[in-house]
């Protein structure tokens, strides 16, 4: 069944400005699903408050989300939608010009070419969900279906203006394989799906924020990154209804409220649809992590441990970003 799995190392320095020894505890945590380990240290990283990102996000030049060029220049989907545009509200969806995948798509999410992170609203990431099921619709073999989103630079963002990303590919991404191989092991190990097994093992945990319609949002017991904070549903994307995907918009929004407050300014965003087959082995899962702060020589939060050794890195227990983050809900 889930344990949550925890190791302890102490580190110990001398710091001569203080004329002390400082003691540090580090927590090693493993993921209850995958065995992926993290690393958790207590302590402020060397984030930038008020951070200078005028001259980056404000309309300079060239932009092809703007109003004013994406009619023009945004590319159209050809293998599904015959080269045409969906629109809802202010979002309309693009075929990506940088695919990573046979079906790989664009949603311009707003008018506004930079939003400020407690200015995103639920209905801007509402009507692109509504856009990608449209499209998802229509697609005959879905294979392994990924929604992500990347904002500002230092999420990895090439483009200021707030945009997302469906991919359909017919082979899972690295991440994705090992956490549906790890779901339907533990489904034939123990006859349950384990995300249902996890809700109802958390609901009293520290980690659990709140229930937002039939999602449920809490921390992860072995954090992905800084702020990690993940939504459940164990409804298949596809199958949802207006009323999942209100709720999952309001969940991230509550989160990126949240990072607003804690002076964050950027973030990733990954949902992990349900391979087809076998949906009661597995369920929709929303993870946003924040980055570092987009700032004129602005620090990244990825280096070799991350990159390189596949550990993940967390400067705050997930209980208390659970803690920090509740209000925001
Ligand atoms: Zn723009």
């Amino acid at each position: 069944m889930i344990e949550f799995k925890e190791e302890t190392e102490k580190n110990r320095y001398y710091d001569p400005s203080k004329g002390k020894r400082i003691s540090e505890e580090i927590l090693i945590r493993k993921d209850p699903l995958t065995g992926k380990t993290c690393r958790i240290l207590d302590k402020p990283l060397p984030i930038s408050k008020g951070a200078d990102i005028e001259e980056e996000t404000k309309k300079g030049g060239f932009c092809p989300f703007c109003n004013d060029q994406v009619y023009d220049v945004g590319a159209r989907d050809s293998e599904v939608l015959n080269d045409q545009l969906l629109e809802r509200g202010e979002a309309i969806l693009l075929s990506n010009i940088s695919p990573y995948a046979d079906k790989s798509l664009v949603i311009r999410l707003t008018e506004d070419h930079h939003i400020p992170l407690e200015k995103f609203q639920s209905i801007y990431f509402t009507d692109a969900f509504e856009l990608m099921l449209e499209y998802l619709k229509r697609v005959q073999n879905l294979g392994y279906t990924t929604i992500m989103m990347n904002y500002l630079k230092p999420a990895g963002s090439t483009i200021v203006h707030p945009h997302m990303q469906l991919l359909i590919s017919h082979h899972p991404l690295d991440h994705q394989r090992r956490n549906f191989e790890a779901c339907v092991k533990y489904h034939e190990n123990y006859g349950n799906n384990y995300w249902e097994d996890l809700i109802e093992k958390e609901k009293d945990s520290e980690r659990y924020i709140k229930n937002v319609g039939r999602s449920v949002w809490k921390t992860p017991f072995a954090p992905g990154g800084l702020e990690h904070i993940r939504g459940i549903s164990l409804k298949d994307l596809r199958s949802l209804e207006k009323e999942d995907m209100k709720s999952f918009s309001s969940g991230i929004v509550s989160t990126l409220k949240y990072y607003a407050d804690q002076s964050l300014n950027s973030f990733n965003l990954s949902i992990s649809l349900p391979p087809d087959e076998d949906k009661k082995k597995f369920a929709t899962v929303v993870d946003i992590v924040a980055r570092s702060n987009l700032d004129k020589y602005y620090w990244c939060d990825v280096f070799a441990l991350s990159k390189l050794l596949d550990e993940s890195y967390s400067n705050k227990p997930p209980e208390k970003i659970a803690r920090e983050a509740k209000p925001f809900f």
